[in-house]
């Protein structure tokens, strides 16, 4: 038993035991900032599920990106090589936790079969089942059907500089021979008003923020200034605000509508986006995801010019947050530029693909199925998620990722209003669902 390790029960459930490692998780405050200096606990995270595996006699290695910006990647055999190996990858750190709590953010509590913190559902809840399973796995002498590649990142929190894509690109070879993987936002239980169903993340949005910047004539406020900055700036913006990205439907939301009208028995026309995006926002929390993810959007984020009211400033900028359809990201950048004229110059602060993975076919097919086997007649869906997850840095070795953290929850659970949000939690019933849909599915695919 290494240090620092939490000792497995003798007996008890995998469900109790994946409560107890999110719980110590949880504890262990990972807040990223978004500035190295102050985001702190990644190593500690790391050490943690690297004692945890050494536990059951695996070999996990630990990789460095920065001081204390710690990544764990460990390889799982499976009983069949021929396979590709799957990718499981996991974030170790988490927002900050600002606001009011029910129960302290980094307290782990469990509360009337609730576990409480920041972490409980993004997600640090699947590093518990993860291990929790493999753990389980072990003591059986039970193997995976496939090698699994298990990731442990840091920074999912801000873009992956020092996790995923840090790893991608310094050590590929790692994840050599993958197809697939898996990963956040997936497999949970979703409402379309009395409609049970599975989402299944297929599909990402890209991410592309900038930093608009234009110059002009400084000067007293009293002059005539046909050359104002700011004046060019809120030009080009207004033209960028009232530009409209002609709404499509992907592959993925095709499917996903298509289905869930199915579901719903709602008839649908797949010609008229319009009527789609009524229906949709009808929908509460999931149907306001579906909507972003009928075409490329833009949103104004931040203005900065000036701060005197009769001094004309040198320079005026804007900060834009653009997310494009998988296929439109060059598109979305040529218009932008179109757009806003040769005067205004475009600093891209981050520019990330986005993905979309084959929505059915036999791992998709194991992921539903390993969901209704325990959750009997329930359509499992495919979804484009408008964010981002670590599977955009994995995309660029050619590896299709899902989303897929399989949690069985009530209508009445705000699931959504948990990510990033104040009293973050997860009920143990979800975890023990997890664990078992997570344990099918490494065994049957
Ligand atoms: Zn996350």
């Amino acid at each position: 038993m290494s240090q620092n390790t939490l000792a497995p029960p003798a007996t008890g459930s995998m469900a109790k035991r994946a409560a107890d490692l999110l719980s110590a998780l949880i504890r262990i405050d990972t807040t990223n900032t978004g500035e190295p200096a102050t985001t702190k606990g990644e190593r500690e995270a790391a050490q943690f599920v690297i004692g945890q595996l050494q536990d059951i006699g695996l070999r996990p290695q630990l990789f460095e990106s920065a001081p204390k910006r710690a990544n764990v990647v460990v390889r799982v055999e499976g009983s069949d090589s021929s396979k590709p190996p799957l990718v499981v990858h996991q974030h170790l750190d988490v927002v900050p936790a600002q606001g009011d709590w029910t129960h302290p953010p980094f307290g782990g509590d469990l509360v009337d079969g609730v576990v409480w913190g920041r972490g409980a559902v993004d997600m640090k809840n699947q590093v518990a089942m993860v291990l929790a399973v493999i753990e389980d796995f072990h003591r059986r002498g039970v193997k995976p059907a496939r090698d699994l590649i298990l990731a442990f990142f840091a920074d999912e929190e801000n873009g992956g500089v020092y996790g995923s894509r840090w790893m991608v690109e310094h050590h590929p070879e790692l994840f050599r021979g993958a197809q697939e993987a898996i990963s956040e936002v997936g497999g949970f239980t979703a409402w379309f008003g009395d409609h049970r169903v599975y989402l299944v993340e297929t599909a990402e949005k890209a991410i592309a923020w900038m930093r608009l910047t234009v110059a002009g004539s400084p000067g007293h406020g009293s002059f005539v200034n046909d050359n104002n900055a700011v004046a060019k700036l809120v030009t080009a913006l207004h033209r960028l605000e009232q530009h409209q990205f002609p709404p499509r439907l992907t592959g993925t939301m095709r499917d996903f509508i298509t289905q869930l009208s199915q579901v719903t028995g709602e008839k649908v026309d797949l010609s008229d986006i319009d009527s789609i995006k009524d229906l949709l926002e009808k929908e509460g929390e999931v149907g306001t995801a579906a909507v972003a993810a009928l075409g490329t959007h833009l949103n104004l984020t931040s203005l900065e010019a000036g701060n005197k009211a009769n001094v004309v400033p040198p320079s005026a900028s804007a900060t834009i947050d653009m997310r494009p359809l998988p296929d439109e990201r060059d598109a979305a950048w040529k218009m932008v530029e179109r757009l806003v004229g040769k005067d205004i110059s475009i600093e891209r602060l981050n520019d990330q693909r986005g993905m979309e993975s084959p929505d059915h076919g036999p791992i998709f097919e194991a992921m539903a199925s390993s969901l209704t086997r325990h959750d009997p007649g329930v359509p499992v869906l495919p979804f484009m998620v408008p964010a981002g997850t670590d599977n955009k840095a994995l995309a660029d070795l050619g590896i299709h990722g899902y989303g897929f953290t399989p949690l069985k929850m009530s209508s009445d659970f705000h699931f959504w209003k948990m990510f990033h949000g104040v009293d973050e939690r997860v009920p143990v019933s979800a975890l023990a669902f997890g664990t078992e849909a997570l344990t099918d599915f490494f065994t049957t695919y």
